[in-house]
Order: structure tokens, then sequence, then C-alpha cells
């Protein structure tokens, strides 16, 4: 018991810190982004300088998705729920995290029945967003994303699955997947899974792992329809 309350004041502080970084690192950010608006406005797109400023764009992004899962673990809250056609938030999402990948091949497989769900939009584009990143990183040398949408079965709802062709994940880490801080990159956060899990439960949903039958990973992730959902924050 007291090491779990160690453990838990542990998070408490990390989550305070993370959400004082965070805030501090949005406003040079948005003077980076004002300034590469402004840049490409007076940089042509055949000029040599226009990689550099989509560089900068591209990078700048990274931050700030990595502000976005600071926040968001620092300072979870309950989601705004409303309908919205989980094919729109799946494209943006894969189209973030493919962009500039040309090895990367999507697969799409949306069922044109799956209910519109209500979701927190933001945060359920987070939630996509953390995992198609997650499949491209897996796959350094190029594969398939596979993303499918279907109608759940077993009760009212959607399933949303991603799938790659990449790396796969070694028996003894799958339990430490959705821990905070566990990663195994040198960049990494380790908040990305455990900000999806929280956000899938806050939406009376879960997330499950599974070994596809040609290697790879697949996240499946089930949405209950709203009468189920249970919004709790998170
Ligand atoms: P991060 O991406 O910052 O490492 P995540 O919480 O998103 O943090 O993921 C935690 C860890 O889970 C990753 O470091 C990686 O080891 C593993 N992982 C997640 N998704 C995949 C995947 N699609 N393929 C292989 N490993 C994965
Ligand atoms: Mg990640």
């Amino acid at each position: 018991a007291q090491r779990q309350l160690v453990e838990h004041e542990r998070l408490a502080a990390l989550g305070e810190l993370s959400a004082v970084v965070a805030h501090e690192v949005r406003n040079p950010l948005g003077a980076i982004f004002n300034a590469v608006a402004t840049l490409r406005r007076f940089v042509a797109p055949d000029a040599p300088a226009h990689t550099l400023v989509t560089i900068l764009e591209e990078e700048a992004n990274r931050l700030n998705r990595l502000v976005d899962d600071l926040l968001d673990f620092a300072r979870p809250s309950a989601p705004e729920l409303y309908p919205v056609p989980l094919a729109r938030l799946l494209e943006e999402a894969v189209r973030t995290a493919t962009s500039g990948q040309p090895r990367i091949r999507v697969e799409w497989a949306l069922q044109p029945d799956v209910p519109p769900v209500p979701v927190d939009e933001r945060k359920m584009r987070q939630s996509f967003l953390n995992l198609a990143l997650n499949a491209v990183q897996a796959m350094p040398y190029g594969g398939t994303l596979r993303v499918a949408a279907y109608r759940c079965t077993e009760k009212p709802g959607a399933v949303v699955e991603f799938t790659d062709t990449g790396s796969g994940i070694p028996p003894e880490l799958r339990e430490r997947l959705f821990q905070p801080f566990f990663t195994t990159k040198a960049t990494g956060t380790g908040l990305g899974l455990t900000i999806v899990q929280r956000t899938l439960e806050a939406h009376g949903g879960h997330i499950q792992h599974d070994v596809p039958s040609g290697g790879g990973t697949t996240f499946r992730l089930v949405l209950p329809l709203g009468s189920e959902a249970e919004p709790q924050v998170g």
C-alpha cells in the first residue's frame, strides 16, 4: 500500500509538471506556427527553402502533439459526446500519421453500416492519431496499415481496428503497454496508449490488442452507442 501511495504521488507530481511544461510550450509554439504561415507566403513552392519550411511545420506539429498528450494526461477532462461519422476522424488521423511516408501503404476496410457513435471529436481524433502513429513507427522500412471499422455484434456500437505489419510487440511487454511513460522508443513519451485507453474508457468502451496471423499488431477499439456509455472523467 505504501508503494502504491508513493507511485500515486509520483504520477500526480509528474502530471502537474506536465501541465506546466505543456502550457509554457504552447505560446512559443503558436509564434512558430504564425511565422511558418508567413514564410509560406514568401517562399515559392519550388524554392529550395520550401523544404525547410515544411520541416519547420512538421516538427512544430510534432511538438504540438506532444503538448496535447501531456495536457490530456495531466488534466483529463470529461468527454463532450456528439455523434460523429468515425470515417472522417479516421481519415484525418491516418492522413496526418502517413503524410511524408511513401513506404506506408494504407488499406481501408470501412463498412457502410457503422453506426455514428457519440464521441468527443478531439479526443477520439487524438486517440486514432496515436494508434496510427504507433503503427507507422512500428514499420520503419515500410508496410501496410489496415484500418477497419464495422458494426459491433455483441452490443450496439462500432468497432475500429488498426492493424500494422510492423515489428509486433514482444509477449513480455504486452501487459505494460498501457502504463504511463512506458516506451521502447528513443524519443517516445509512453503516453499515447495510456491516453487512448483512458479515452476509450471515458466513452464506455475499451481497447484490446491482438496479434494478427501474419505478424505485426492489431489494436481493436469497441465504442458503444450512447445508451451504454457512462461518461466519466478521463
Ligand atoms: P510511445 O509511442 O511514446 O512509445 P505509446 O504509449 O504510444 O508510447 O506506446 C508504448 C509502447 O508500446 C511503444 O513504445 C511500443 O513499444 C509499443 N507499441 C505501441 N504500438 C505498437 C505497434 N503498433 N507495434 C509495435 N509496438 C507498439
Ligand atoms: Mg505512441
